[in-house]
């Protein structure tokens, strides 16, 4: 089995060092992630300049591009061989609810599962690291799972969630929906050096929707949550009312 393994917190963080080592065994592993922090960068390719790959002293390669440019690079003419599965992470934080659209994590995932593959997004809910080899140990057994189990038809994309927790192997597993957000705090602004306005973005806004069955209610219950993903946004439910409701516009 061939193995890729992406992140979006860099080349550098101990997360992907740590997801890495935790999948020593499993098959031939590459690893290609951006060379600075691309958190929040969510499905970004770059366009407008091309992209440079360097390998790292710890066999690591990294590129001057998002966690997409990251697998996509890898996957259409990088690798010599299609991988099997790709991975992404570990997250330095949580990826939960509408955090899922602007994660780079997920989105280094999903650039695998676009290509048709199967793939993981791996985050812990708490920044910081703490716990992390716990943390990698319950990636290594979701993944030795998940290969092993009927799960249906491939490709599949699933967004794991560790608590920070030494225990963390001993947790229960819960498969989840995303649970939601408030909107985002507001920006907070500056003033520049230069006398510009500048502007921060502000912080996640608070936990809107944690029900049972969330992956909110999951991680702050003591339990790992994993949800499986798809791409289509398309809201099916609100065809039928939209094709009623523009069809008077729309008819010659
Ligand atoms: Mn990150």
């Amino acid at each position: 089995m061939r193995i890729l393994i992406a992140n979006d917190d860099g080349y550098l963080a101990p997360g992907l060092a740590a997801l890495v080592a935790a999948m020593q065994g499993l098959g031939e592993i590459d690893v290609i992630a951006p060379e600075a922090n691309a958190s929040g960068t969510s499905n970004a390719l770059t366009l407008n300049r091309p992209l440079s790959v360097h390998r790292a002293a710890n066999g690591f390669r990294y590129v001057n591009g998002t966690p997409s440019d990251s697998v996509h690079v890898a996957l259409t003419g990088l690798l010599p061989q299609r991988p099997d599965l790709v991975l992404s992470g570990i997250n330095n934080g949580a990826n939960m609810g509408d955090d899922t659209l602007y994660s780079g994590t997920v989105a280094a995932a999903m650039e695998g599962f676009l290509f048709g593959i199967p793939a993981i997004a791996f985050s812990q809910v708490e920044k910081g690291w703490g716990e992390l080899a716990a943390a990698a140990a319950v990636a290594r057994a979701v993944v030795e799972d998940v290969l092993a189990l009927p799960v249906g038809d491939r490709p599949w994309l699933l967004n794991v969630n560790i608590p920070n927790r030494a225990d963390a192997l001993a947790l229960p597993r819960r498969v989840t929906r995303l649970g939601r957000r408030h909107a985002s705090e507001p920006v907070v602004c500056q003033t520049s050096p230069r006398g510009e306005t500048i502007y921060w973005i502000g912080p996640a806004g608070d936990v809107r929707e944690a029900g049972e069955g969330t992956d909110f209610h999951a991680t702050a219950n003591g339990c790992v949550s994993i949800t499986p993903l798809q791409v289509d946004l398309t809201h099916h439910a609100a065809l039928p009312r939209w094709r009623a409701a523009l069809a008077v516009a729309a008819t010659p």
